[in-house]
């Protein structure tokens, strides 16, 4: 028997399994082929303290950075144990043959990022890290005989009592399976699919956090969505990395001004959410895109420091090495989720949670660049000895205070049912209303929407083996969750900024 089931093949899922002391009892699902993920797309790199650190540089540094970014709201615990398990996991990540870059003299390669204090980011192929983590771990679960079933979707959790037993998946053949297990661990990534303009694959819409919030997970911080600050304006929205400012490009309004410099001391390696809602309102103020000048990297550093980039820029028809590119904010990372103790442990007995979809606490309202990785290594190898030998009583420390699931939504939004909007409408609404600046009476209107989408006579109606109307039910449903945290937290906070409240605060001598 399966005694820990695995769904997604990014970086978390991946690392339970091979962390998994019997890795013969674990079996992974993954809706797609094994590569699509957002781990697959990462480029930047991954956040840690490795030995010998970079000079001026600390465990302690790398926490004070990240509760820094956080705004004050991560959870202090699950940061110390995300920066200190750091340096044990990247030595994982290199015996599973990630091919991380390195200097001259035979040392890791470290990067700058926004909001880092010092030069800690570890990269592959120059800016095809995620590539280089996941075609190892998948070469490494192969070669250790792990099952991964690719295009199975997982459409619902197998509650037996209060406990979950299970899952209900969904083949690209049109059949149903169901697949029994002491463990089910959800690894199933991100979001980004509920807006129009996102970084993240077509495989990321949400279903992780859907289906557990159906079975009636606690779930928290979903009014937390970070906006990356530099995708090409163009269809796609490629992204381009953080790093390439960090290497020194800058933003340039369509006046040619240099505008960040004005904005925040960082100038363009302030927070995500400072230079994301900067850009916007440039935009938004000259009614034309605002460019990433990388001119003065040169041709030849472009291409051998961020090689994908140069050449999803260039296949573009743009050559960065002589012109500013324009580029436009888009969804990248959701902060929120379901939420988990620091073994990946859920409010529901035999479910975990790993990676983006889990909300441990260590983003706060605002995630440090290179840390999601991180995460996914991190608390992928604790979930795997947590799976591995929980037994008995179930009692993770989770703060059912901030719990965000609401019953009356998830009962009026089942599994499978087809909504009565189009995906692009609801994108669109999310991106107007739930987007990078948000009002209250916007909020409580896209609110109201979202149920009369999901009320109508043909919200009942199963969606059968249609998988796009699986993943359409699970993004409405996450629509109308995401829009009523984002409305009951009425003031402003890391990447969650309400434009009512700064007005209030405006007006208030
Ligand atoms: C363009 C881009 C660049 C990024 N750059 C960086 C970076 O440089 N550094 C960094 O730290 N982070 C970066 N991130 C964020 C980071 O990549 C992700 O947060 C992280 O990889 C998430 O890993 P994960 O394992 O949780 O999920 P993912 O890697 O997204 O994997 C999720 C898996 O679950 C599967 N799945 C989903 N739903 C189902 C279902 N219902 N049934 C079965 N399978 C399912 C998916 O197919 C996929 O295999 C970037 C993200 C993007 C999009």
């Amino acid at each position: 028997m399966t005694r820990t089931l695995v769904v997604g093949t990014g970086i978390a899922g991946l690392i339970t399994a091979l962390a998994h002391p019997r890795p013969e009892q674990v079996m992974v699902l993954t809706k797609a082929e094994p590569a699509a993920s957002n781990t697959y797309a990462a480029q930047g790199g991954i956040a840690a303290v490795t030995e010998p650190p970079a000079p001026g540089d600390s465990v302690a540094a790398h926490v004070s950075d990240t509760l820094t970014a956080g705004a004050g709201h991560c959870d202090p615990r699950a940061v110390q144990a995300l920066c200190a398990d750091g340096a044990d996991r990247i030595a994982d990540l290199i015996a599973a043959g990630v091919p991380f870059d390195r200097t001259a003299g035979g040392g890791l390669s470290r990067g700058l990022e926004a909001a880092h204090s010092v030069a800690r980011i570890l990269h592959a192929g120059g800016d095809a890290t995620g590539a280089g983590i996941a075609d190892a771990l998948l070469a490494t679960a192969a070669r250790a005989g792990i099952e991964v079933r690719g295009h199975t979707l997982v459409t619902e959790l197998i509650a037996d009592g209060a406990r979950v037993r299970g899952v209900r998946a969904l083949t690209s053949g049109g059949g149903q399976v169901e697949i029994e297990a002491d463990a089910v661990v959800l690894a199933t990534g991100g979001a980004g699919q509920l807006y129009p303009f996102t970084s993240n694959p077509d495989v990321a819409t949400g279903d992780g956090v859907a289906l557990a919030a159906r079975a009636g997970a606690a779930l928290a911080d979903l009014e937390f969505y970070q906006f990356h600050p530099t995708t090409l304006a163009l269809p796609g929205n490629f992204l381009v990395s953080e790093a390439v400012r960090g290497e020194g490009a800058v933003l340039r309004d369509a006046h040619g001004v240099r505008f960040m410099m004005g904005v925040h001391p960082d100038a363009e390696l302030a927070p995500r959410d400072v230079v994301a809602r900067a850009v916007a309102d440039r935009m938004r103020s000259t009614g034309a895109p605002v460019r990433l000048d990388a001119i003065a990297l040169g041709a030849a550093r472009l291409a051998e420091r961020f090689p994908s980039i140069d050449a999803a820029v260039r296949a573009a028809g743009l050559d960065w090495a002589s012109e500013p590119v324009p580029i436009t904010p888009a969804a990248h990372y959701w902060m929120g989720g379901v939420s988990t103790d620091l073994a990946g442990r859920t409010s529901i007995p035999g479910l975990y949670a790993v990676g983006e979809v889990a909300r441990t606490g260590v983003h706060g309202a605002n995630r440090l660049a290179s840390n999601s990785l991180l995460e996914g290594a991190v608390f992928g190898h604790r979930a795997a000895l947590a799976t591995s030998s929980d037994s008995g009583a179930w009692a993770p420390e989770l703060d059912l205070a901030a719990d965000q699931n609401d019953p009356a939504i998830t009962a009026s939004s089942p599994a499978g049912a087809r909504p009565r909007c189009t995906r692009a409408s609801m994108q669109n609404l999310m991106w107007d209303a739930v987007g990078l600046g948000r009002d209250g009476d916007e909020l409580a209107g896209a609110e109201q929407t979202f149920a009369g989408w999901a009320d109508g006579d043909q919200a009942g109606s199963e969606a059968g083996d249609d998988l796009g109307a699986h993943e359409d039910a699970n993004l409405l449903l996450l629509a109308r969750l995401t829009a009523r945290a984002a409305r009951l937290r009425t003031t402003s906070m890391g990447a969650h900024h309400r434009i009512d409240h700064t007005r209030v605060l405006e007006r208030t001598p």
